[in-house]
């Protein structure tokens, strides 16, 4: 998959994006990740890409201009690429699984950070497929949120993590939690690691792992039960765990 980030702040993407598990990933070949600063298309003497919105109000918009141009310009050089273009923003439906999974089918997905107070909307009707928000609140630039997309999109693709199945099992997977684990040493702060992960019993291990799931996700996120599959044998788990906080 291919990631192209338009952005007015390239480095921060491309620091972050060139470390660890991404930043392997993208040597490998499995992902290409390209920050392009938007600036570079403003045809104004002094590059701006910002003015005053119209009709008043605070702060500055980003202008269409220079982010079509950004825009048009790697569609061109990515032609026939299956590709989705996503503006990063407070008003968009908010990411979860289901839209990183979504996603991470396409071969290319070019990413717009808003900056300012945003971006003129006729940017967004001309090049936007969807619009993305990382959550019920504001910062300060898109490019966190961009790279935040970008990670969970990447992470499940082929080849960008070691285990490539290693996503599967954790935490949204299947609309639960993920279940407590543990690391050596097996004794700290008085604090044992509890018995049936030692045992072996492979059985038994999955048992606890998906009761300790089904209680932590009824005590932190009780709505994502509903979209959770449960079979008969959860239900009953279920049972006990809502009789055993009922009682505390
Ligand atoms: N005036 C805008 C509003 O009220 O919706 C907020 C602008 S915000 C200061 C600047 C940029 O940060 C946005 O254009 C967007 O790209 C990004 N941004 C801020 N909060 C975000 C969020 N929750 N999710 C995704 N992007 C966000």
């Amino acid at each position: 998959m291919r990631i192209d980030i338009l952005t007015l702040f390239p480095d921060m993407c491309n620091t972050v994006m060139q470390e660890s598990i991404i930043g392997r990933a993208q040597k490998s070949g499995a992902i290409t990740v390209c920050a392009r600063n938007i600036r570079d298309y403003s045809k104004d003497k002094h590059h701006k890409v910002d003015d005053t919105p119209y009709g008043g109000g605070r702060g500055m918009l980003m202008m269409a201009p220079p982010i079509y141009d950004c825009y048009a310009a790697i569609a061109a050089q990515t032609e026939g690429l299956r590709r989705r273009v996503i503006y990063m923003s407070p008003k968009g439906r908010v990411l979860n699984h289901e839209i990183a999974m979504e996603l991470s089918a396409y071969e290319h997905i070019i990413i717009l950070c808003g900056h300012y107070e945003g971006v003129d909307q006729r940017a967004l009707d001309l090049c936007i497929d969807r619009e993305i928000s990382i959550g019920d609140y504001v910062v300060t630039g898109g490019e966190l949120p961009a790279m935040i997309l970008a990670d969970a999109v990447s992470r499940m693709l082929p080849g960008v993590l070691a285990d490539e199945q290693g996503f599967i099992g954790e935490s949204h997977y299947s609309s639960l939690l993920e279940y407590p684990q543990y690391t050596k040493p097996a004794v700290w702060h008085e604090r044992e690691v509890p018995e049936v992960l030692s045992s072996g019993h492979h059985a038994k291990i999955e048992e606890w792992q998906r009761e300790q799931s089904l209680e932590r996700t009824f005590l932190r996120r009780p709505e994502l039960l509903e979209k959770t599959e449960l079979s008969e044998k959860d239900k009953k788990i279920l049972a006990k765990i809502k009789e055993k906080h009922s009682m505390k």
